[in-house]
């Protein structure tokens, strides 16, 4: 167990050309001894490469990586106190599920037989595939196979445990029961973790923090709820929370938002949050947006139904500014409602959206300027 510390670590990479591609720039995050934090972003902003530095499987350009009171940055792979899960299972197909899980272990320590025997006894106990230790990979599913992959990292008992989307392969049932599973593997050892994923439904479940990343660059760092609630920017808003957070480009006249669309009136607070800027995005959450039968104040608009699609529980509305049939573009947004509401494609309907709930950010950097009110969520700064 150790802090893990990132200190402005960059990876370039040169392609055919000679050119340079910047995978990571300048990515700080202190991992506390302990922690599981995911590491999440859309495909290709640098995850993976942040995480094979920290392996030692790719070098780093710049920066440093402590682990504890040690710098890394330059040692061999093998010589970091450091076990890595990938993707892949990458089981040796002719071992059982004992040899594949004692075999880091012979070739990599001084440890007896019996020691390893029973690491390895433990480890499957943890597992919960104490009875498929004589078992051969072919004769294991897929979930039983992850498990082996995630035993050979336990049974090292490493400093830390780097997971490079480690349940992707898995179908949707098997993959949440997994990360249920993971997370208390996790706790029970109390091994510091960094978990990559591009799935920010795994990065909400299961992370005691998550770090953003996007085209290489940390976009925040913070609890699961700081980052849902209080986005560093426009890109966190958007990335984090499913659907998506609906966003509109409004013009800032005086104590208004307006738009072609919309004319959204703001209290003296919030109108003194975006006095500086002419243009702002608005950000409202689906879940935020009420569909009422009349204006209760003027926080509401008019719209149509375009879509209904019924999730049981709730539903996803999407709803439409102008008429489909004759607005060249006409724009919709999605609204979460009741399950039971009834509402249907065609039908006008009043989108109320409290001013509570209201998400600001700066039109061109995409800084957030205002988050949501929220009072029960410790008020502390996004760090980014
Ligand atoms: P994914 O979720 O798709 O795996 P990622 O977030 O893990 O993506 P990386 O694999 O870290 O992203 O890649 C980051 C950037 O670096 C990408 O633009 C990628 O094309 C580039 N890259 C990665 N490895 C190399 C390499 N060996 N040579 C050149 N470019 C690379």
């Amino acid at each position: 167990m150790s802090q893990l510390q990132l200190d402005k670590l960059t990876k370039v990479f040169t392609d055919d050309d000679g050119s340079d591609i910047v995978a990571v720039d300048g990515v700080s995050i202190d991992i506390e001894d302990g922690e599981f934090l995911v590491l999440v972003g859309p495909s290709g902003c640098g995850k993976s490469t942040t995480l094979r530095m920290v392996a030692g499987l790719e070098t780093v350009t710049s920066g440093d990586i402590r682990l504890g009171d040690r710098t890394i940055t330059d040692q061999k792979a093998q010589e970091r106190d450091i076990a890595m899960v990938f993707q892949s299972y990458a089981l040796y197909p002719h071992m059982t599920t004992r040899e594949n899980m004692s075999f880091g272990l012979e070739e990599s320590t001084d440890m007896s037989t019996d020691e390893i025997y029973d690491r390895v006894e433990q480890a499957a106990e943890l597992l919960g595939i104490a009875a498929l230790l004589d078992r051969k990979p072919t004769e294991l599913s897929g979930g039983q196979q992850q498990r082996v992959a995630l035993g050979r990292a336990i049974v090292r008992e490493p400093e830390v445990f780097l997971m490079d989307e480690p349940l992707s392969n898995l179908d949707a049932k098997l993959r949440s029961s997994m990360r249920t599973e993971l997370q208390r593997i996790q706790e029970d050892l109390d091994t510091t973790t960094m978990y990559v994923t591009h799935d920010q439904t795994e990065a909400m479940t299961m992370g005691d923090r998550i770090a953003v990343l996007n085209d290489g660059r940390l976009q925040q760092v913070g609890t699961p709820l700081e980052c849902y609630h209080r986005p560093a920017n426009r890109f966190v808003g958007g990335f984090i929370g499913e659907p998506s957070m609906n966003f509109f480009e409004m013009t800032v006249e005086g104590d208004r938002l307006v738009s072609d669309r919309l004319n959204y009136p703001l209290s003296a607070e919030t109108a003194d949050a975006v006095a500086g800027s002419d243009r702002v995005t608005l950000g409202i959450r689906p879940e935020d947006i009420e569909i009422v039968d009349r204006p209760a104040d003027d926080h509401a608009f008019e719209t149509v139904v375009d879509v209904v699609e019924p999730r049981g529980n709730e539903n996803s509305v999407y709803l439409m500014f102008g008429d489909q049939e004759t607005e060249e573009n006409p724009e919709t947004f999605v609204a979460i409602v009741n399950g039971m509401s009834r509402v249907e494609a065609g039908e006008p309907v009043v989108a109320h959206v409290p001013e509570d709930a209201v998400h600001l950010f700066d039109a061109d950097s995409g800084d957030a300027l205002r988050n949501r009110v929220l009072d029960d969520l410790d008020e502390t700064e996004p760090r980014v």
